[in-house]
């Protein structure tokens, strides 16, 4: 079996459980993401939940790309992080004063709003600033994105956007909100979408109100179409990156752009779940009556994804080269979900064996907690060992 390639001598030197990202691969997925959208009028804004370690952001932010934020904080990280303020997007449906006040104050490119209450707030916190707030609709688009039911967004049964019903009465609304600028349209349908055809669906809804809102008159400069695309959990080291191509490739052939139209993408899981680990130790090897147990030193606090939505990561023993054997892979934690993987074969393990969890590298340290009072994973650069 291949494995990942790792430097283990260094690796054991350090406390575990930490979070290893392989910079090289970080970069090259950038650069293909640049290439497939440079000679477009094609424009990233990376998802700054999927992965907000300080140096993951300068990477980013480095190659000139932008931040799609979804709180005030993440708008002050990015800023922290190099990204400049007219490249940065605030989405969300719960954006409280303060966070729509951090966003003016910076003078941010857009807010992404979701509801009727929103648009009104935003207009009299812009207002009493003297502002004026540049705003997408996001649009529900009742598309199934044909992935986990906790990360589809874009059905009507989510709490997520705008119902398109409600745009007539929003447009003659927006004409009293002196304080708000429309400049374009938001959709975003879900996460971990490796079923290409769910954004084809997209293109023929934003096609669709493309055609609306000309015969309506209304110039949309912006038509951003969200993130979502999928990576592949199970072969990180045969497929170590999204397929981009084909991803960009279906919108250029699918919509039509107006000349004065740019469409924005809010990539976040296909930038930098490949590029990221979880390194563990195994603490003890369990043998049960029916099977045998890897407890490892990291836990569902450290990753959430198996315990939150059932999520699959390609496991490895990174130390052991004995014979393979079948084993449940756990944590330490007090809940019978804190589960990696059940029933997986492994090289045959022992206590202190290094366990590397493939392609954490998204929805893995931000969404990391100090339940048990654990400390917080560290992070480690390829680079940098
Ligand atoms: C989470 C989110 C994204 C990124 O989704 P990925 O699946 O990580 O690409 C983009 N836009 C919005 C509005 C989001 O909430």
């Amino acid at each position: 079996m291949i494995k990942g390639v790792f430097p283990v001598e260094k690796f054991h030197q350090l406390n575990t459980p930490f979070y290893y990202y392989d910079i090289a691969l970080l970069r090259a997925t950038l650069e293909t993401i640049r290439r497939e959208i440079e000679h477009k009028p094609f424009h990233l804004h990376y998802a700054v939940k999927a992965n907000a370690n300080p140096r993951i952001l300068r990477e980013i932010s480095s190659f000139g790309f932008g931040a799609d934020c979804v709180s005030g904080n993440e708008i002050l990280r990015a800023l922290e992080c190099g990204f400049t303020p007219n490249k940065i997007v605030f989405a969300g449906v719960g954006k409280t004063d303060r966070e729509m006040e951090i966003g003016l104050d910076n003078n941010i490119f857009c807010f992404n709003v979701e509801s009727i209450p929103e648009l009104e707030v935003l207009n009299a916190i812009a207002s009493k600033k003297g502002k004026t707030a540049k705003v997408a609709l996001r649009i529900n688009p009742n598309i199934d994105a044909h992935t986990h039911k906790y990360i589809t967004t874009g059905l009507t049964e989510n709490k997520f956007g705008i119902n398109e019903q409600d745009l007539p009465q929003i447009l003659k609304l927006m004409k009293s909100l002196m304080n708000l600028q429309l400049i374009g349209i938001h959709f975003h349908i879900g996460s971990q979408i490796t079923n290409l055809t769910s954004f084809e669906d997209l293109c023929v809804k934003v096609k669709e109100l493309q055609e609306w809102f000309n015969r309506k008159e209304i110039n949309l400069p912006i038509i951003n179409v969200g993130g979502g695309l999928g990576i592949n959990y199970q072969h990180p080291n045969h497929i170590p990156m999204a397929d981009f191509e084909s991803y960009f490739r279906l919108f250029k052939k699918n919509l039509q752009l107006q000349p004065n139209q740019e469409l924005h993408f809010e990539l976040g899981r296909a930038v930098v779940a490949p590029c990221g680990s979880l390194i563990s130790r195994v603490l003890f090897v369990k043998e049960g009556i029916k099977k045998k147990f890897l407890i490892l030193d990291a836990g569902m606090n450290d990753l959430i994804r198996p315990a939150l939505y059932q999520a699959f990561h390609h496991i490895e023993n990174i130390t052991s080269n004995k014979e393979a054997a079948l084993y449940d892979v756990v944590g330490p934690i007090c809940e019978s979900s804190d589960l990696f993987a059940e029933q997986i074969m492994l090289d045959e393990s022992a206590r202190g064996d290094l366990i590397s969890i493939r392609s954490a590298g998204a929805y893995g340290e931000t969404m990391a907690s100090q339940y048990n009072c654990r400390n917080l994973p560290l992070s480690y650069f390829s680079d940098q060992l």
